[in-house]
């Protein structure tokens, strides 16, 4: 049975993980209140008794998971995101699982959600967005060197840190290059897929610069860019034919770096260094401190 347990979350994690490759059960974490609900289970702040270390506690139905035909898709996701190390990447530390359940040992993200920050916010000024997208972009760096693929770059898939610092924090959809076909299936919202998905054409690393594309438009704007409430048809035929309109209100620098990430030719998208090197992110975000938080 779980012990719930509250406890402060302000004096969390000066404390590590102990043996973080041991074997993990329910018994060696005390359970707290519930950070929120997913598609497969729920999320659970979590102490680990032994060393006092606060974590994010997922816990997943394999009922559930099996009902959706996810079992792989959670297996590929436990592998790629266990083997990340990067601050803009929430980490995953391990897994264990019962008769009915599985349990992911996540990274605490304190600050909850980059959609919910958006929609309470309606849309953020250029600074803190292009501090958001220098984050983005070092750890899509460091995840394209390690011949990961996101493929679901979203607000809703961005957790915020302690200190407000942007996490992707959900691997559900990611891939290694040369592993899988490239062909393969249609994944991640409609809004915020890339042309080359949409049209069932061969992808590669740069889908996820369109990701980025469509997530700093949503940042300034408060909706993606070829979004359509009523029309999934016309969503697609927006993104096919690249219809963007940026309104007034974005600068210049912000326009220009959407447009140079949102191009139809995927080999044409300003690559990550060049992102990193823009108007946009250095108007913003001192030398040195790419990775820092808000
Ligand atoms: P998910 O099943 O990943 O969609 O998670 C459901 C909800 O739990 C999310 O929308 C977050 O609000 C919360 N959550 C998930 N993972 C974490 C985490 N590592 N730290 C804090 N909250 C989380």
């Amino acid at each position: 049975m779980l012990f719930l347990y509250l406890f402060d979350q302000s004096t969390n994690n000066n404390y590590r993980l102990s043996q973080e490759r041991k074997q993990w059960s329910l018994c060696d974490f005390e359970i707290g209140r519930a950070l929120g609900k997913g598609n497969f289970g729920q999320v659970y702040l979590a102490r680990e008794k032994q060393s006092g270390f606060v974590v994010a506690l997922k816990v997943l139905y394999k009922a559930e998971l099996a009902k959706s035909k996810v079992e792989r898709q959670l297996r590929r996701e436990v592998e790629i995101q266990g083997n990340l190390r990067h601050p803009n990447i929430l980490r995953l530390y391990g897994y264990f699982h019962d008769e009915s359940r599985v349990f992911l040992i996540l990274e605490l993200a304190a600050n909850g959600e980059l959609y919910k920050e958006l929609q309470a916010q309606g849309q953020f000024t250029e600074d803190v967005a292009a501090r958001y997208i220098a984050q983005m972009t070092n750890a899509l760096l460091y995840l394209h060197s390690k011949r990961v693929i996101h493929r679901d770059i979203k607000p809703e898939n961005l957790l915020l840190g302690l200190k407000g610092e942007l996490k992707i924090g959900d691997f559900g959809w990611s891939v290694r290059t040369g592993v899988t076909d490239r062909r393969s299936t249609l994944c991640g919202t409609l809004d915020y897929l890339p042309p080359e998905i949409v049209e069932g054409r061969r992808h590669t690393e740069k889908v996820d610069l369109w990701s980025l594309g469509i997530l700093l438009y949503e940042m300034l704007c408060g909706k993606p860019p070829f979004e359509d409430e009523n029309s999934y048809e016309t969503t697609y035929r927006r993104i096919i034919s690249v219809d963007l309109r940026i309104p007034n209100h974005v600068s210049r620098e912000a326009s220009d770096l959407i447009r140079k990430l949102l191009v139809y030719k995927s080999g044409e998208r300003l690559p990550l260094r060049r992102i990193i090197q823009h108007p946009f992110i250095t108007k913003y975000v001192p030398q040195g401190r790419r990775t820092s938080s808000r």
